[in-house]
């Protein structure tokens, strides 16, 4: 899965967090999440992603300058991935 979430501006790419993150490898200066997908995993990033990107967003929105407006792009498949978890095994005999 490529980053969870990314966020641009008329300038381009502002901040954005995916594999490197949440695999633990090494934190990019870019990443929007604080840390907070560190190592974790990415089914627990994909939820933690899901429940605090409007945060993110905001905070990016804060620092940003009037002019330049934001825009997110969530990974689509991170609902789908929150709300329709797959089992860890089959319930099939
Ligand atoms: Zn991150």
């Amino acid at each position: 899965m490529p980053d969870l979430i990314t966020i641009t501006d008329s300038k381009g790419l502002v901040g954005s967090c995916g594999r490197n993150c949440y695999e633990g490898k090494e934190l990019t200066a870019i990443c929007i999440c604080l840390g907070s997908n560190h190592g974790i995993g990415l089914k627990a990033a994909a939820l933690n992603t899901a429940i605090n990107y409007q945060r993110w967003a905001d905070r990016i929105r804060d620092r940003s300058h009037a002019d330049r407006a934001v825009r997110v792009r969530i990974h689509p498949d991170i609902l789908d991935f929150v709300l329709n978890p797959k089992p860890s095994h089959t319930d099939e005999a």
